[in-house]
């Protein structure tokens, strides 16, 4: 294991425990299940969970699902399956913020009762008019200074349903004069007829974020409630929460930056449109980053959690790479993993020489890197396939594949010599012929000559037959994630659909998320959805070169 330097989190924590603030840490990730979790998600949940399990401490999966309009059963169960396969360490920790309507409800009375809470009748705009900006000061409600008697009535009416959705708001009484806006007697709670996932029509008045977060906090006993910065403003209303609520555990909210990556889409609004033009085959599409993309795309969760240590944990914003994240995966496979003969672009190699309905085994190692896994054998005979530039009439200078009268080696079989090259009435290479000298089998010690080049085949009998989808970025990189409109600017070739690639038959009971890496084609894996038993389909993961260096 090495020793990383501690982030600035792991440094407050240390303070926390030292002067005896916590004697324990509890952390939780708390998404709204209005989606499908991304790469910047990612961070969050790992973060979060090893914190804990460097503390000793435990780690809630927690859904904040306190906005009825946009959520879904649908994301719960992917976010769960996320969160499980990115390692979050939940256990039996899977907590719903619906299930604390109550407590939360009983703490909006406790305020009201010290009169720290009252119900107004403006309307969101003119809450908005009188909220002031950073300029301008705020201007208190004419509702204000109604007695504890009063709103105690209108909430409890509020929650019975005698009021029209956004007639009425309780609303914190703090600070109309204070510089941090969010103090300005920010609203509560909201009367909304929304039929809720898990409590459906039970409640008509549902808290405001500002308020139920910090008190799902309080509740779970989270000792440092890590959020990203742009609730950095909100701390002091979080911790008002806490405090006026009389939670004796307040938790400490810190925050950090969140993940981006440089021409990446995650915003919900940009794939949903994505997905609704057609351009993407729905949210776990590969070319997108949300976490069930990635998984179908074949990313692993180690790839992943090594691009978040990477990417590190800051308090300033800033981009990354998404060349980062494509290291880190090929990283994590390069030695895992397989390396077997597939051919994209296929022609026909004969070798005339080899006896018809002739075929013998050859041995390769599955991984030169790493002996441990194994050999296995492949059918060599008289009808091959090789990629189509493997193969060159006329060939440039330094081209040392297969191009008449040269000679290059079959990867783990023969050396092989061109001889001939077979056309159709258009002038289309059907086949290239070739004879092969039995000396020179791969393993033999034969060396009494050497060759320049070495290409990988496929046995044309025993080959299957498959699809590959190749992926660019579905961002034109050149041009930028957005255009003047504000639209993204779409890469026309994101996707590349290769029909009749040809694999070694050893893949015939490969399964989904299965990966290989295609020897010079890259690290491929089984497509999770599309793939059949007899018509395997694979999805590029990643090529095997790259610009970026660490
Ligand atoms: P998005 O709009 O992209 O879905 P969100 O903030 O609405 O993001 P939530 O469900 O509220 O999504 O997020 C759950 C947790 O994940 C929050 O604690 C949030 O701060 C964190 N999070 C969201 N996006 C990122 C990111 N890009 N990097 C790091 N953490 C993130
Ligand atoms: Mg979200
Ligand atoms: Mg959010």
């Amino acid at each position: 294991t090495e020793t990383v330097s501690k982030n600035f989190i792991e440094i407050e924590i240390d303070k926390d425990l030292a002067s005896g603030r916590f004697d324990h840490v509890q952390t939780r990730f708390p998404p709204e299940p209005n989606g499908y979790l991304h790469i910047g998600h990612a961070k969050s949940i790992i973060l979060n969970n090893d914190i804990a399990k460097e503390y000793n401490g435990k780690f809630n999966l927690r859904f904040d699902d306190t906005n009825p309009t946009k959520e879904k059963e649908e994301f719960v169960n992917s976010i769960i399956e996320d969160v499980k396969w990115l390692g979050g360490e939940f256990e039996d920790r899977l907590f719903f913020a619906s299930n604390y309507f109550e407590e939360m409800y009983e703490k909006a009375v406790m305020l009201i009762k010290k009169g720290k809470a009252f119900v107004c009748d403006l309307s969101a705009d003119e809450i908005r008019e009188y909220r002031g900006d950073f300029k301008t000061p705020g201007k208190e409600s004419p509702y204000r200074n109604r007695s504890v008697e009063e709103n105690l009535k209108l909430f409890e009416d509020m929650k019975n349903g005698l009021f029209e959705d956004g007639s009425h708001v309780l609303r914190a009484k703090i600070d109309m004069a204070s510089p941090n806006i969010n103090m300005r007697d920010p609203v509560i709670y909201r009367v909304a007829r929304m039929t809720h996932h898990n409590t459906g029509d039970k409640w008509c008045i549902y808290p405001m974020y500002d308020f139920a977060h910090p008190i799902e906090d309080a509740i779970e006993g989270i000792t440092h409630s890590l959020c990203t910065l742009e609730f950095e403003d909100h701390r002091p209303l979080y911790d008002w929460v806490v405090r006026e609520c009389e939670y004796k555990n307040p938790p400490r909210q810190i925050e950090f930056a969140k993940l981006y990556l440089t021409n990446v889409v995650t915003g919900k609004r940009y794939i949903k449109k994505l997905v609704e033009d057609g351009i993407v085959d729905g949210w776990d599409d590969p070319r997108l980053v949300s976490i069930a993309a990635l998984r179908r795309r074949g990313y692993t969760p180690e790839a992943i959690r090594n691009f978040v240590k990477l990417a590190g944990v800051s308090k300033a914003d800033s981009s990354i790479e998404s060349a980062m994240l494509e290291y880190c995966i090929r990283e994590d496979l390069k030695l895992k993993k397989s390396r077997i003969m597939a051919v994209l672009d296929p022609i026909k190699l004969i070798i005339d020489n080899y006896p018809e309905g002739q075929s013998e085994l050859c041995t390769m190692p599955n991984n030169l890197e790493n002996p441990e896994l194994g050999e296995r054998e492949i059918e060599f005979g008289r009808e091959l396939y090789i990629e189509r530039e493997d193969f060159m009439e006329v060939p440039p200078k330094k081209y040392f594949r297969l191009f008449p009268g040269n000679e290059v080696r079959l990867m783990g079989a023969y050396f092989v010599t061109c001889t001939s090259v077979e056309k159709d009435e258009n002038g289309e290479i059907i086949a290239v012929h070739a004879t092969y000298d039995p000396e020179t089998k791969s393993g033999s010690g034969f060396n009494a000559r050497k060759v320049k080049g070495t290409i990988h085949w496929v046995n044309a009998k025993t080959a299957l037959n498959v699809e590959m989808r190749l992926y660019e970025n579905i961002v034109d990189e050149e041009k930028g994630k957005l255009d003047e409109n504000g639209n993204l600017n779409l890469n026309p070739n994101s996707l590349t659909i290769l029909k009749n690639c040809y694999v070694e038959s050893c893949l015939k009971d490969a399964k989904a998320y299965d990966s290989f890496q295609f020897v010079r084609n890259g690290f491929f894996c089984v497509d999770a959805k599309d793939s059949r038993p007899d018509a395997l389909v694979f999805n590029r993961i990643v090529s095997l070169k790259s610009s970026f260096k660490l």
